[in-house]
């Protein structure tokens, strides 16, 4: 029986676990499929306060997990299939590899994946034949090719801005004729002579060449209904994300888009006692990597007070 486990190890986790590890609660992290979270896809993080020079995300989570170890943290490869609780209040959680592992606490930290958009060609082309979610992963194969970045948010910007190390040119295709994101990352897309927007347009399909991968991209003006094609050779979805919470969905109640309902009063605490979430998988709000630590140090605070 573990004190308590932590499932995620992105911002929120392994933030939870620090604070678990120098409460001597020797916690044990379940690391899932993208050890280190979201982050760890983002090419430069500017605004954690601390790195005046900025980091990159996946230095930024390595830290964390080097200072969660320091303390005595665990890390568990596995991924959570379903948790119940038992009659004596302990958290039963069984993993999709067949394990199962008992805890008296939980923390549930398990972030949010990239939202696609269904469109045909998506999913044919997705991985290694143009179709992308992370252009810190794979912007490098693009090197001197026209491509295309699909969103109007600060993660559109910044992708299409990264990309724009690499390709030629950028096309940033946008569903209204106004950016969502924050004015400097606003400001850095539309003063860079390579990211041509594409306003008040939706992607319709992405369409392959003779090999099956990405040559043109079909999207579609919203206002006059014209179709257009941009021949591109890689298309970069960053139309945000849908929380990752359907393993727990008897577990705790969820709100229409995914994300875990917590108490009224509390950011973290939910209505099962002794299961705790924190970061991107219960925050509709904000959705920063600050503030998902913020709540892993609130849940890892909680657990120690419910456990007493
Ligand atoms: P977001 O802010 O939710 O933006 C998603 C974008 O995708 C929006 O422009 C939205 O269009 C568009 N979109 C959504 N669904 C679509 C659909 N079905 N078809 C076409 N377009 C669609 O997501 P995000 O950019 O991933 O950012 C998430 C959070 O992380 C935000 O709080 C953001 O500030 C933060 N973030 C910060 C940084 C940074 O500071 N370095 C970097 C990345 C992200 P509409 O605008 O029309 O809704």
């Amino acid at each position: 029986m573990e004190n308590v486990i932590i499932i995620g190890s992105g911002c929120a986790g392994l933030t939870a676990a620090i604070y678990c590890a120098r409460a001597n609660l020797n916690p044990l992290v379940i690391e899932g499929k993208l050890p280190g979270g979201q982050i760890t896809t983002t090419s430069e993080v500017e605004n954690f306060p601390g790195f005046p020079e900025g980091i990159n995300g996946f230095d930024l989570t390595w830290k964390m997990r080097q200072q969660a170890e320091k303390f005595g943290t665990r890390f568990h490869g596995a991924t959570i299939n379903a948790v119940t609780v038992a009659d004596d209040g302990s958290k039963r959680l069984v993993c999709a590899e067949g394990e199962t592992l008992e805890a008296k606490a939980l923390i549930i930290a398990t972030g949010a994946s990239p939202r696609l958009l269904g469109i045909p060609g998506e999913k044919e082309m997705y991985g290694g034949k143009g179709v992308s979610t992370c252009a810190t992963c794979d912007g490098a194969f693009y090197r001197g090719k026209t491509v295309a970045v699909l969103g109007g948010g600060d993660s559109a910007c910044e992708e299409a801005h990264f990309l724009t190390r690499f390709a030629e040119k950028v096309y940033l295709v946008h569903r209204r004729d106004e950016l969502r994101a924050s004015q400097i990352m606003r400001e850095r897309v539309l003063n860079c002579e390579k990211i041509e927007p594409v306003w008040n347009a939706v992607a319709e399909a992405v369409l392959p060449d003779a090999e099956g991968k990405v040559r043109a991209l079909a999207v579609k003006d919203v206002k006059t209904g014209a179709p257009r094609e941009l021949a591109v050779q890689g298309v970069f979805y960053a139309i945000g994300h849908h929380p990752s919470t359907e393993a727990f969905a008897t577990l705790l109640p969820r709100d229409e888009l995914g994300y875990f309902k917590t108490l009224t009063d509390s950011q973290v605490r939910t209505e099962v006692p002794g299961v705790f979430v924190a970061g991107d998988c219960a925050d509709t709000n904000y959705r920063q990597a600050i503030t998902a630590a913020a709540m892993g140090c609130q849940a890892a605070i909680e657990v120690e007070r419910w456990l007493v």
